[in-house]
């Protein structure tokens, strides 16, 4: 999509002018990758007024001719000193670079490669640019979280009590790759019991039992761009009143923060939406993360949706919306979906039920 990643460049060199820069140095690989189409593990992208370079090194010569047609190219292994190096041989004085990719190292080397040259911080102006997705991408990430759906519509019927949380991690990445799926969009998050009060758990070899909270946290990763969904169920088909409560209130919170999706909703107002309604049952202290984040080419991207967050939404902008209540030693419910702001009320991109299922 060569004119795809043209508009984005030229919309990056609006910020040129801004900074009174000559020149832009792009380390960050997802960022060059948005810039160019280029997926390599080694790159940098310069952009001047006029001129687009992209380096890499020799194994992906035919891989970034194929990728990336529109760029000049450069092939040189050290690529952020070789185009920072080429840039002031043609006369840039002072070149925007991402301070907040590069290392204390790599700015020692870039400082060698170019000197006399001035280097500015670019700040985060590609994530900037990044957070609005073209319909191109939207569809690739409505198409990701399709095939989150179905494989759990595949996994649910056969979860048992006695399979460990290993298993049941392992079958469902293997159910989004039957479904198209190129890997996982991050490591899933399977926790079943009081395992699932911890956010963050990772799968382990404890059996599903009879009762337990099973709460699931995956996605799938298509064509780059990153699914993230988390439905929270019970294993049997017995439900305790304390359970139905918890997930009744986080259910209640998580449609709150999705009716506060609108374009030019300030980022904290939205977490505020959700965060009300947990704090107001009495359970605030353990809605213990923020309520969401964007979603593209990494899984977690601006904005957030933070009560330290800032920023306003955009119509076109991906993000998740998933608060959770996690009760230490009993269990925790988190219900998460992936959603575009849209300007008539979010789109809804993760469609599986949001009704309390009960499996066996
Ligand atoms: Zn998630
Ligand atoms: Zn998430």
């Amino acid at each position: 999509m060569p004119d795809t990643e043209a508009g984005r460049r030229h919309r990056l060199r609006d910020r040129l002018a801004a900074l009174d820069a000559d020149a832009v140095l792009v380390t960050r690989l997802v960022n060059v990758r948005y810039l160019t189409g280029f997926t390599g593990s080694n790159a940098a992208l310069l952009l001047t007024a006029d001129d687009a370079v992209l380096a890499t090194d020799g194994r992906y010569v035919l891989q970034s001719a194929a990728e990336a047609p529109d760029v000049e190219r450069v092939i040189d292994r050290r690529c952020g000193p070789a185009l920072l190096a080429r840039a002031v041989a043609r006369g840039a004085r002072r070149v925007a670079f991402e301070a907040h990719d590069v290392t204390v190292e790599g700015l020692e080397s870039l400082r060698a490669a170019a000197e006399p040259v001035e280097l500015v911080a670019l700040g985060h102006a590609v994530e900037d640019l990044r957070q609005v997705k073209d319909p191109g991408e939207i569809a690739l990430l409505r198409e990701a979280c399709a095939m989150g759906d179905r494989a759990l519509a595949d996994l649910l019927p056969t979860v048992r009590p006695g399979q460990t949380e290993r298993e049941v991690a392992r079958r469902l990445e293997e159910l989004m790759r039957d479904h198209g799926a190129d890997a996982p969009a991050f490591d899933t998050i399977v926790a079943a019991g009081p395992n699932s009060a911890v956010p963050h758990h990772g799968p382990t070899d404890r059996p599903l039992e009879r009762g337990d909270f099973l709460k699931l946290d995956f996605g799938a990763r298509h064509r780059g761009y990153h699914a993230d969904m988390t439905r929270t169920v019970v294993v049997g088909k017995h439900v305790e009143a304390w359970q139905e409560d918890l997930y009744v209130l986080v259910r209640a919170a998580q449609r709150a923060g999705r009716e506060a999706l609108v374009p030019g909703a300030d980022v904290r107002d939205v977490d505020a939406a959700a965060r009300t309604v947990i704090h107001d049952a009495g359970f605030g202290e353990h809605f213990s993360h923020g309520l969401g984040h964007g979603v593209g080419l990494e899984i977690h991207e601006a904005p957030l949706l933070g009560y330290e967050a800032t920023g306003i939404l955009a119509a076109g902008t991906p993000v998740t919306v998933e608060p959770g209540v996690y009760l230490p030693g009993r269990g925790g419910v988190r219900i998460e979906d992936t959603l575009v702001v849209r300007d008539d009320g979010p789109e809804l991109l993760t469609l599986t039920t949001k009704e309390l299922l009960t499996l066996g």
